[in-house]
Parts: C-alpha cells; sequence; structure tokens
C-alpha cells in the first residue's frame, strides 16, 4: 500500500497537561472524519469550510453524542499545508485525557496513527522539504538554546541546502566535462584542461572543508558542551556551579569531599548550550565513596568538551611557601592543583581561581601558580599553551563570575564561529559531507597523478552522491525511516 493514501492522526503538542493540546490529522480523509467528530457552533459544514480558517465547536462522539471537549478546529487544504495533504487540527483542552479520547475517535473513524516523524516525512515525500530541511524541523523540537534554534531554523530556511546543493551542481558541472571527454574521445570534443578543473574540484573541496569546521558547533548545539568542574575538596566546585547557573542545585556544604556524586546543570552562553558537571573532589587518598566519587570525577574528566579546574586561592596562599620551596630546590610541585591541571593535558581547560573575596584579585597565589604551570610544563610563563586560561572569581559574592561566563564562551566558540552561516548539526550530515570532501581529495590526487578521466570521474561522481543524501536527492526507503524515526510523535 503507498503510505500515503491513508489518513494519519497523532496528538502533536508535547505530552503532560497545557492550556490546549492539537489533535493533527493529514491525509485525503482528514476533513471527512474531522466532519463527523467535530460539530460546529452554528450551520457551518465542515467539509466546505475554507482553508486556512478556524472553527469553533465540540468534539463530540458520533453514536453516543457524547462530548469530548470544547475546541477550535482548523482546516489547511492541499497544498498549502505542512505534508502539503489535506490537514485538521483540532484544538481541544489540553488535559491528557481528554486528548486521548479525541485521537481515540478519529482513529475510530478512520485515522491511521502516525509513526514518528511521519508528518514530517510525508512533507518531504511530497516536496514540501528537503531532507537538511527537515532535519532542522527535528531540531527545532529538541532545541535547548537559542544558538541551537537560530541554526534549526536557518537550516528549515534552506540555508545549508543551499550551500551544499551550490557546491553539488559545481561538481556536476566539472564532471560533465570529464565524462564528456571519456564518452567521446575518440570525436572531436575538446580536451579536458586538466589545470581548470584541478582548480575547480579544490575550490570546492574548501567550501566543505569551511563546512566541516562548522561540526564541533553543531555538536555542541545540539548535545551541550560538557563541562567538567574538577578540584580539591572545597575549592568550591558547587559554590561555582551554583553561581554560574544562579540556583541553589548543586550542595554545598563546609566538608571536604561531601560532593558524593556527580551533579548536573545547563546553562546557556553565547546561544551555546554548557553543561556543567559537578565532580567530587579529586583526592589520591580518598577511601570508600570518596574514592568512587573520584572514579567518577576522572571519568567525567575523560568524557568532558571542556575543563573547569577551581583552585582555592585561600588554600594556595597557605600552601604557597612550601612550594616555593620546592620550586626553589628546582623541583617543581606536583601536588593538588597542578598534578590536576597538567592532567587535564590537551584539552580545552580553564583555571579558575576561587575564593577572591578572601585573598583579592590577581593574589600572588595565582601568578604563581602560572608560573609553576610553565614551569611544569617547561614552557615560558606567557606561552602556558592554549587552549588553557585563567580566570579569578568570588563563586561567594559573584566576583568575576561574569568574566568566566565570557571566557568559557570563547573557548567553546573558539571565539570565530559565525553562527549566521550553515552549521552542520548531527552525525549524518557531517559523516556524508566528510565523505564528499575525501572523494575530491581522491579526485585531487588522481588528478595530480594524471590517472585518467576514469578514476576522476569516479570520485567526483561519489562526492555528487554522497552530498545528495544530505539533501536527500539520492536515498532509500530505509534511510527514510531511519531519518524520521527520530522525530517524536505527532511531528
Ligand atoms: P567543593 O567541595 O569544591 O564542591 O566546595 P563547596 O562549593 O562545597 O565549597 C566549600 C566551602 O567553601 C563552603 O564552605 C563554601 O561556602 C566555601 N566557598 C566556596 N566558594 C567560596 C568563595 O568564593 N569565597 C569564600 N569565602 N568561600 C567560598
Amino acid at each position: 500500500m503507498c503510505p500515503e493514501s491513508d489518513t494519519i492522526a497523532a496528538v502533536s503538542t508535547a505530552a503532560g497537561a497545557g492550556a490546549i493540546g492539537i489533535v493533527r490529522l493529514s491525509g485525503p480523509e482528514a476533513v471527512d472524519i474531522a466532519a463527523r467528530a467535530f460539530i460546529p457552533k452554528g450551520e457551518l459544514d465542515v467539509t466546505s469550510v475554507d482553508s486556512h480558517s478556524f472553527v469553533y465547536g465540540h468534539v463530540v462522539e458520533p453514536g453516543s453524542g457524547r462530548v469530548i471537549d470544547e475546541a477550535m478546529l482548523a482546516v489547511m487544504r492541499a497544498p498549502r499545508s505542512y505534508t502539503r495533504e489535506d490537514i485538521v487540527e483540532l484544538h481541544c483542552h489540553g488535559g491528557p485525557v481528554a486528548l486521548r479520547s479525541a485521537l481515540q475517535l478519529v482513529v475510530d473513524l478512520g485515522a491511521r496513527i502516525a509513526e514518528p516523524g511521519e508528518f514530517t516525512r510525508r512533507a518531504f515525500i511530497n516536496g514540501r522539504l528537503d531532507l537538511a530541511q527537515a532535519e532542522g524541523v527535528a531540531g527545532i523540537i529538541s532545541a535547548r538554546s537559542t544558538g541551537a534554534l537560530r541554526v534549526s531554523v536557518r537550516q528549515l530556511g534552506g540555508g545549508l541546502s543551499e550551500r551544499l546543493r551550490s557546491v553539488r551542481s559545481e561538481l556536476i558541472g566539472t564532471l560533465a566535462v570529464v565524462e564528456a571527454n571519456m564518452d567521446f574521445s575518440d570525436e572531436d570534443v575538446e580536451e579536458v584542461d586538466w589545470g581548470s578543473t584541478r582548480q575547480a574540484v579544490s575550490a570546492q573541496r574548501e567550501r566543505l572543508g569551511e563546512l566541516l569546521a562548522t561540526a564541533l558547533l553543531g555538536r555542541a548545539l545540539q548535545h551541550g558542551v560538557r563541562t567538567a568542574i574538577v578540584g580539591r575538596p572545597n575549592a568550591g566546585k558547587s559554590s561555582l556551579l551554583n553561581a554560574l547557573v544562579m540556583r541553589e542545585r548543586a550542595i554545598v556544604s563546609e566538608l571536604p569531599g561531601t560532593t558524593r556524586d556527580t551533579v548536573e546543570d545547563e546553562l546557556e552562553i553565547g546561544g551555546i548550550p554548557i553543561r556543567l558537571v559537578d565532580t567530587a573532589g579529586l583526592r589520591s587518598d580518598g577511601e570508600g565513596v570518596e574514592r568512587l566519587g573520584i572514579e567518577r570525577s576522572l571519568a567525567a574528566l575523560e568524557g568532558a568538551d571542556l575543563v573547569l579546574v577551581v583552585v582555592d586561592l585561600a588554600a594556595t596562599a597557605r600552601d604557597a611557601t612550601s612550594l616555593d620551596a620546592s620550586v626553589a630546590e628546582g623541583g617543581v610541585p606536583l601536588e593538588g592543583d597542578l598534578r590536576l591541571i597538567l592532567g587535564v593535558k590537551d584539552r580545552p581547560c580553564i583555571v579558575v581561581g576561587n575564593k577572591t573575596d578572601l585573598v583579592g584579585r590577581e593574589s600572588s597565589a595565582f601568578r604563581e601558580l602560572g608560573d609553576w604551570i610553565a614551569a611544569a610544563r617547561g614552557v615560558p610563563a606567557d606561552e602556558v599553551g592554549a587552549p588553557f586560561c585563567v580566570c579569578e572569581v568570588s563563586a561567594r559574592t559573584g566576583e568575576g563570575v561574569a568574566e568566566l561566563r565570557e571566557c568559557i564562551g570563547e573557548v567553546v566558540s573558539g571565539g570565530s564561529v559565525e553562527m549566521e552561516e550553515p552549521v552542520l548539526v548531527g552525525e549524518r550530515q557531517r559523516i556524508l559531507v566528510a565523505e564528499a570532501a575525501s572523494s575530491l581529495e581522491e579526485a585531487l590526487l588522481a588528478i595530480d597523478g594524471s590517472a585518467g578521466d576514469e578514476l576522476v570521474a569516479e570520485d567526483l561522481r561519489a562526492a555528487v552522491g554522497a552530498l545528495g543524501r544530505v539533501t536527500g536527492e539520492d536515498l532509500g526507503v530505509d534511510l527514510l525511516d531511519e531519518i524520521f524515526g527520530r522525530f517524536c510523535l505527532g511531528k
């Protein structure tokens, strides 16, 4: 059976009670089914109401006459609808029971419950959206930050698709020249100008490279930047988490090592979701529960995209004399904070000197810490090494926290990525664009090695194919199932 021949229905608003909830129908029977389930106020005939109009009335069980809910009915006739089919929406009063009853009613009257993503799938199949745009819809539904939302809306508007189509059509042009040469080589066709062909391929490879560079930001926008807050017990990790999210989320305690478990919270900086993970204090001599906490901390450090190492400046000041002594003896102190900082290795890291209210900003302890890090890394003090920066805050008074937020934003976005440009979101898009880019590299190698037009054409075809799969020009049904199956119900 052709999947588009039936009428689908679903509750299209989020689960749970809301002020209104919408049951949406799409397909050839949508209007007829609605006409039997909905009684408008006045002398209206639902089957003949104008497209894009809104009608007041009641959802009523036809057999018993039982009123299920007071509702508004919206009709959007094909092809001027999201799916390009007839769409009817019943705007009910949002309670889960009323919505379930209304949905059951339209199913009893002949609709089928929609699969997850099936409305958007129909929009794609009927040419209303291409695949990258459909993924934009998925992105909008799941967007957890304003940045992710902006990117998804632009994707729905076709920004990414346009860019990819332009690269693809340039490549098709180049491919046509190479193929013409293959097909008519013994006839009077101009020889391929390999110099300009190389230039054309290389230019498109560069454009794909620019897109691929946005994948990291795309991943950050989608999944959030996993940020581990680590530090010795009592350094103020929980307090800092609270100061950053401005909520009493983590439990602050006076006793060292009392943050037993990891605590997660999310904030948004520059439109990018930042997932903060507060870990139990890192201490090698811990035992029992504390040891378990340390294992979790190390694990959190492993999976982190960014690490905030919290250093208690007051404690560092207290320890400074002994540390100074060990530096003076030519040794580098590898205990505590420093050991932790060095343990972060080359991951993006911000060292946060905390408790400035106790020691003052630009404390000598913090400056010295910078020198120690440099010494331990064997580099001059002003080359501690990016990505690496230091901030001074007081989690208690909030001093310096705004600067820390800015610092996080800069480290995460690389300070350079322009979010108005198309951004690759999701693994599927990234893998396909990377595939296309590597095919173009093969093509360049083939050209450089004079490998012949057959091989060059093959690589170009592979690239064109991969790009076509991003926008959905070239797709199998299985893949569609997989892509749209990831949507929520009713979308
Ligand atoms: P954690 O073990 O690293 O999570 O540290 P907590 O956030 O639980 O803080 C440990 C202790 O230090 C608590 O008594 C906090 O009130 C205190 N503390 C945290 N940040 C500051 C700060 O900026 N200034 C001062 N004076 N005390 C702080």
